[in-house]
């Protein structure tokens, strides 16, 4: 049973189903993707090291492929510091999911909410689902968190960490702008001169951000990923003040690049979010945490292995501010098993944005392509439990590298 069907989710459920278990996607939205797809985070990171290198295949890699194979697969790099990322068109990434997990033999099931858990001593039993129907329990003999939220988690009271809302990662809501003719100004310099003068003639506050304008494939829209801020994700009140502030703030950002960036004079609001960014909620309280230490020099775990992180540290904890800290040698990282397993529950892995990091691993394994290697992992160790093989790190490692992923 795999909760939530982002990065993490897709990778899990089509890893478990392709490991011979008969496998079911429980998804909240009406479409696959995650903060890719819901969010507009329209930007596959940590598929490469900063050497541009491949870090992360396996299912991820299958999605990749899908992609090339529509003709939609458009990569692009900083050339200042080696990162190197994968831009999205939302609505073939829709689809190209939609087909993985078609072709693998997963059970999906949309518009559906886990809202329940119970769980019999180290044992997780079964989940509640809602739906249009009403609420259903489903009972399964191993279940992977990849709701990014840790839902899962803390509906079976599974150890999760929390950290303060005003020290979490920020969230932004995401939005997209058309009618941005080709050439147009994209650049930070571009955007700190025009909000600072919008900010002049308007007595507004707007903030100007090392955050991110990017032209999509397919469409030629731009995505813009401006404007941080700390919210409670975890409160209902305090999310709904940050949609509603996203939405004025994503108009007044397109008053100011209308009015003061070249080549935006026609520009038009296509769509926010839909749903807010959100980069920290819970995390997992695994066996065993990834340390920013681990990170920055590159630690290799041979036998433990069961994914790579090639993304550096990217600290979005202050608003408006991406602090970048490279691992050793541009290079990459092994994630343990321990890290997806839960603490306290046998039968539960949790993967993605739960992975269980401390704050600097966190700020970097939590992009997409990584919580495609975890997710993969998580479903594949919880196949092979399913199927009697407890824990057996060797077993689930060769599994992976059957399914291509890279160890
Ligand atoms: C503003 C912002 C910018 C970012 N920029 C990038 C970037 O450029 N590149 C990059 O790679 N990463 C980026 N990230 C990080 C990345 O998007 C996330 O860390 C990543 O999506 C985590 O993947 P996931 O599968 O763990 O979770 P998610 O993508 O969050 O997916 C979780 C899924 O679970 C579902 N779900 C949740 N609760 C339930 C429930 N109770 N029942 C059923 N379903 C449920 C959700 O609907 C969702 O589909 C960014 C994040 C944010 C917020």
């Amino acid at each position: 049973m795999v909760v939530g069907g982002g990065s993490a989710g897709v990778a899990a459920a089509v890893g478990a189903a392709r490991a011979g278990c008969r496998t079911r996607l429980i998804e909240k939205y009406a479409f696959l993707g995650g903060a890719a797809t819901a969010s507009s985070v329209s930007i596959y990171c940590g598929f490469f090291d900063q050497n541009r290198r491949r870090v992360v295949d396996g299912v991820g890699g299958s999605v990749l492929r899908r992609l090339q194979e529509r003709g939609v697969y458009r990569e692009g790099s900083f050339s200042w510091s080696g990162n190197t990322f994968v831009l999205l068109d939302t609505e073939t990434t829709k689809t190209v999911l939609d087909e993985e997990t078609h072709a693998a033999g997963v059970d999906i099931r949309l518009h559906s909410t886990v809202v329940g858990a119970s769980r019999e001593r180290g044992w997780l039993r079964e989940i509640e689902v809602s739906d249009a129907a009403g609420r259903h329990r489903v009972a399964a003999r191993a279940f992977v968190d990849a709701s990014g939220d840790g839902a899962l988690c803390a509906l079976a009271g599974a150890g999760v960490r929390v950290a303060p809302a005003g020290e979490r990662q920020t969230s932004t809501l995401a939005s997209r702008y058309g009618g941005v003719v080709p050439g147009a100004d994209l650049s930070r310099e571009g955007v700190r001169v025009a909000v600072n003068a919008y900010n002049r003639h308007s007595g507004r506050s707007l903030p100007h951000t090392q955050g991110v304008l990017a032209r999509l494939p397919v469409t030629g829209e731009v995505l813009a990923l401006l404007a941080d801020e700390h919210v409670d994700t975890l409160d209902a009140a305090a999310l709904t003040g940050a949609e509603i502030n996203g939405r004025r703030k994503a108009r007044a950002y397109l008053d100011a690049f209308r009015a003061y960036l070249s080549g935006w004079e026609n520009a038009y609001l296509l769509c926010t979010g839909p749903q807010l960014g959100i980069r920290e909620a819970r995390r997992l309280r695994a066996r065993e945490e990834v340390r920013g230490a681990d990170v920055l020099a590159a630690r290799k775990r041979p036998d433990e292995s069961i994914a790579r992180c090639g993304w550096p540290v990217e600290d979005r904890r202050v608003p408006g501010v991406a602090r970048y800290v490279p691992i050793e040698g541009k290079g990459w990282y092994d994630i343990p098993y321990g890290a997806i397993c839960s603490d306290d529950l046998d039968n539960l892995w949790a993967a993605g944005r739960l992975t269980g990091s401390d704050d600097d691993a966190f700020a970097s394994l939590r992009v997409m392509g990584t919580a495609f290697a975890t997710g993969h992992a998580a479903g594949v160790a919880a196949a092979l439990y399913a199927r009697g093989a407890k824990h057996d790190r060797a077993l689930i490692r060769a599994e992976l590298l059957r399914q291509g992923a890279l160890l």
